[in-house]
């Protein structure tokens, strides 16, 4: 990248942050959208810009999106009795893609990373809790992602939430240990949702 002008090492530099571009691909980028049709380089542009300007999140799951309340909570058709708890909005995203699961969401935002300084304070415990107490909640899944950091926010969720009553469940441990749902192949998803658990 030795003789890419300023504003494409600009460029270059900002793709590389992204997840999984390395330079390479960050610099064949860039120059893919230097030659790139004037209308195909200014529609990524306006895309971002105008997914910033609109994000906001929902006050009721915590879900990331344009609204606030989101699609998923404003939408009638959702049987409002069952609550997925995922970790986060691209969570919810992937179980959507299913077309399972027709309930609401809950997003925590994140896990419980104690030597992150990540207690259950900085996740949304609190109001998951009032929400189940409140809006007549019947099953609460667990779909956190397998690692040890997210059984343990899981085990939290479950200490919390079980003097209420509610059928607890979780997802089928047909996912891979260690993954995150981010990862897993909807198939895997679809049966790992089919096959919850009850949480004894
Ligand atoms: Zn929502």
């Amino acid at each position: 990248m030795s003789d890419a002008t300023p504003t494409m090492s600009r460029l270059i530099k900002a793709l590389q942050g992204l997840p999984g571009i390395g330079a390479r691909t960050a610099e064949r980028l860039a120059f893919y959208l230097m030659n790139a049709p004037e209308a195909e380089a200014a529609e990524l542009s306006a895309a971002i810009t105008e997914m910033r300007s609109r994000l906001t999140e929902c006050s009721i799951c915590f879900n990331r999106g344009d609204a606030d309340p989101c699609a998923l909570c404003s939408d009638p058709a959702r049987d409002r009795t069952v609550l997925c708890v995922v970790e986060t909005s691209r969570d919810v995203a992937r179980i959507e893609e299913t077309g399972l699961f027709r309930g609401l969401y809950h997003v925590l935002k994140g896990h419980l990373a104690p030597l992150d300084g990540i207690g259950p304070e900085q996740l949304t415990l609190e109001a998951l809790t009032r929400r189940t107490k409140e809006q007549g909640i019947k099953e609460v899944i667990l779909a956190t992602n397998p690692t040890l950091e997210s059984d343990a926010t899981a085990l939290e969720v479950v200490e919390r939430l079980r003097p209420l009553g509610v059928r607890l469940t979780r997802l089928a441990r047909g996912l891979p240990m260690g993954g995150t749902l981010e990862f897993v192949n909807r198939g895997v998803l679809t049966d790992a949702l089919q096959g919850r658990q009850e949480l004894k």
